[in-house]
């Protein structure tokens, strides 16, 4: 038996399929409305963050990107990031570094997450309340806000009950 869960507990709890298509069905009705163009590039990009709820580094997609044989220029890849960031389909999560893709694209928000340290999933959390009391604390103190950066750190629902199983059963076996 492996104790070790090398994949995110999370992905065994949904179907995942249904978050990549439904994320890439919002690029594509985005970018529709915007009269922008989803390229392969930027499609295949937005796909590859997708591959799972741990947000994937910039030198990662682009390795992912030259092994498809992509155009993987550097300034290929940090295009494409920024045009999926404008268009709100990722956000970048600062502590790591990388890239997330977005659930709620369709509507105008900042990225909150709640970063698990054990298996490194990512979850949004709501934000519009948080949103509106932190931009009436700053006017009140007379600040202007410019950018706005929330990251908890912790152990997701998932690997804490992993965690507790765990040492139930080392309990029971001693
Ligand atoms: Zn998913
Ligand atoms: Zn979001
Ligand atoms: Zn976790």
């Amino acid at each position: 038996m492996s104790e070790k869960h090398n994949h995110p507990k999370d992905e065994e709890h949904h179907d995942h399929d249904h978050c990549v298509e439904s994320a890439l069905q919002t690029a594509e009705a985005l970018c529709l409305e915007q009269g922008q163009r989803l390229t392969k590039v930027r499609r295949r990009a937005l796909e590859l963050i997708w591959e799972s709820h741990r947000p994937l580094g910039a030198y990662q997609l682009l390795a992912k990107l030259a092994e498809e044989g992509f155009n993987s220029a550097p300034p290929t890849v940090y295009r494409a990031l920024d045009f999926l960031l404008n268009a709100g389909l990722i956000h970048k999560v600062e502590s790591m570094n990388a890239y997330l893709g977005c659930a709620h694209a369709d509507r105008a928000h900042k990225g909150y997450f709640l970063i698990c340290d054990e298996c490194h999933n990512v979850m949004e959390f709501d934000y519009q309340d948080i949103h509106s009391s932190l931009i009436d604390k700053a006017k009140k103190q007379g600040f202007e806000l410019r950018a706005e950066t929330i990251e908890l750190t912790g152990l997701c629902a998932a690997c804490k009950s992993a965690g507790e199983a765990a040492k139930k059963a080392a309990k029971d076996k001693s």
